[in-house]
């Protein structure tokens, strides 16, 4: 029997009660938290007053030694190629400008839109960071096959988790070393569960592009959602800067940076400090550092839309560009695999063959003359998955539901699709899920590997950039989509098999 159908061992109810306990207690002393769910009529208060621990499994997710290798490895070379997307302007504009995705997509027109308008003025191109997340799956579509890895997609805006997850396979390596996991396993040592540097790793990321903008004394500024209730995921990384780095932050929502944000003559980025020191009437920024902007929700009005032109109309490093955003976009992720598309960006000597073969098959809905991308696509529904030009989950369509959903779209509006096969996980594995609030439940998963990494870079010099660590999301098998966020998943670590 391999390790995935005979995952997680069994345990009795006490030893599995004994683990809850632990796993919480330890989430809740680590930061490994959330903000309390909130309500209309309940709304977060404005100071915190509690938090809740974060989803979680109790047994980290059986991963093969060799694939978890290759997925860090993939890494750079998904760094390097993001980079090379984001600064080829001609490609930009030919998948997601204006002929493109931006006549059919209201959301990429207004992100494309925004970045042509700063060209045509004559802005100069911004210092890009790009803090990334490649987020695989396993696959196997027959039992006894062999396992190999699969891209889902690539994100090149607002990625989260990155610190959490550094606790969580904390929380795994702490359970493993204070009970043994009860001696159930064999394979539930600690030299199966890899070290996880993420903070650290992401922190770098942004201390390079604030060093590289040469002030000091400057804030990186991380744009907020207003009901966030991440932040602690956000938090652990401003700590980071704080202690490792002498980095001071600033949060802001789009809303507020629309009356506390200015340029200068010099294109210094100026942000109202929310608690001034004596004389001080406004702190430089270095960073423009994104955990918002990825949706049409995030901009509540065109305003904010101006306020994120603003941004990156000054001489701050931006994480992302309007530029690298559009990079992540599913239809990029499509045409790069299309014949030679990819190779133009990566040599066979940085590893262009290994990331091909981490995708599966991909077309445009819109593909063929004839109307034959979506012939195929509702041909071979149950194989399938359609994703639009969104990111933060629960946005695809899935199987049965794309026949039905190809009929009434507009003909026009299939340029904003991808069709995508669907990834199979071996199946048979199992996790033990604990989620404030709702208890402990005991289901069938499928889990999905993220790599961190992270590229800064500018027009005419070499990219620098760095793998930061990875993340595990686990989800009831019977769930199409995994959010962590969105209340499907749960945060996990890896054992290596
Ligand atoms: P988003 O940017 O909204 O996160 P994703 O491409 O990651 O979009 O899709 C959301 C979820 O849908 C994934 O986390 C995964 O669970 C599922 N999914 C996406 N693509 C595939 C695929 N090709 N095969 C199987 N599952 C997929
Ligand atoms: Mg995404
Ligand atoms: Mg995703």
């Amino acid at each position: 029997m391999s390790a995935f159908t005979a995952w997680p061992p069994d345990v009795t109810t006490e030893q599995l009660d004994q683990l809850t306990l632990l796993a919480t207690t330890w989430a809740l002393s680590h930061s490994l938290i959330y903000l309390p769910p909130f309500t209309l009529d309940k709304p977060l208060p404005p100071v915190p007053e509690s938090a809740i621990h974060a989803p979680l499994s109790l047994f980290p997710t059986p991963v093969p030694r060799q694939l978890f290798k290759r997925a860090l490895a993939l890494q750079r070379a998904y760094n390097t190629l993001y980079a090379r997307i984001a600064l080829d302007t001609a490609f930009l504009d030919e998948i997601m400008g204006s002929g493109g995705v931006a006549d059919v997509d209201n959301f990429s027109s207004a992100l494309w839109t925004a970045w042509k308008q700063l060209r045509d003025e004559g802005v100069p191109p911004p210092l890009h960071l790009g803090i990334f997340r490649s987020d695989y799956l396993l696959h196997q579509p027959t039992s006894g096959e062999r396992i190999t890895l699969k891209q889902v997609e690539f994100n090149t805006i607002s990625v989260s988790f990155g610190c959490l997850s550094q606790q969580v396979a904390g929380m795994h390596r702490y359970l493993s070393e204070s009970t043994s996991y009860f001696g159930v396993s064999p394979l539930l040592s600690s030299e199966n569960l890899p070290p996880n540097d993420t903070i650290n790793g992401l922190a770098k990321g942004l201390a390079e592009a604030h060093r590289a903008y040469g002030i000091s004394n400057a804030h990186i500024l991380i744009v907020v959602q207003p009901d966030e209730r991440n932040v602690f995921d956000q938090r652990l990384l401003e700590y980071q800067l704080f202690e490792c780095h002498g980095i001071h932050v600033s949060r802001r929502t789009f809303t507020e940076l629309g009356t506390a944000a200015s340029i200068s003559p010099s294109r210094a980025l100026l942000v109202a400090p929310a608690s001034p020191k004596p004389n001080e009437t406004s702190v430089e920024i270095s960073v423009v550092y994104y955990r918002t902007g990825y949706a049409p929700v995030d901009y509540a009005s065109p305003a904010d839309y101006a306020t994120r032109a603003l941004l990156e109309r000054s001489r701050a490093a931006q994480c992302p560009s309007l530029a690298l955003q559009l990079a992540g976009g599913k239809k990029v992720q499509e045409v790069l695999t299309r014949p030679g598309v990819l190779e133009r960006f990566l040599a066979p000597s940085e590893g262009a063959e290994s990331v091909r073969e981490s995708w599966v098959r991909m077309w445009a809905l819109d593909e063929g003359p004839d109307g034959e991308g979506a012939d195929e696509a509702v041909r071979r529904a149950r194989e399938l998955v359609l994703k639009p030009q969104r990111e933060g989950g629960g946005n695809n369509i899935y199987r049965d539901k794309i026949p039905q959903f190809v009929a009434q779209l507009p003909e026009r509006e299939r340029a904003a699709w991808i069709a995508m096969e669907l990834i199979r996980p071996p199946r048979g594995v199992g996790a033990h899920l604990v989620r404030s609030g709702a208890g402990r439940v005991s289901a069938s998963v499928v889990s999905e590997l993220g790599v961190f990494g992270w590229a800064l870079f500018v027009e005419g010099r070499e990219v620098k950039e760095e793998q930061a660590g990875w993340l595990v999301r686990t989800k009831a098998e019977d769930v199409d989509e995994g959010g962590v966020a969105a209340g499907f998943g749960v945060l996990d670590s890896v054992v290596l098999v």
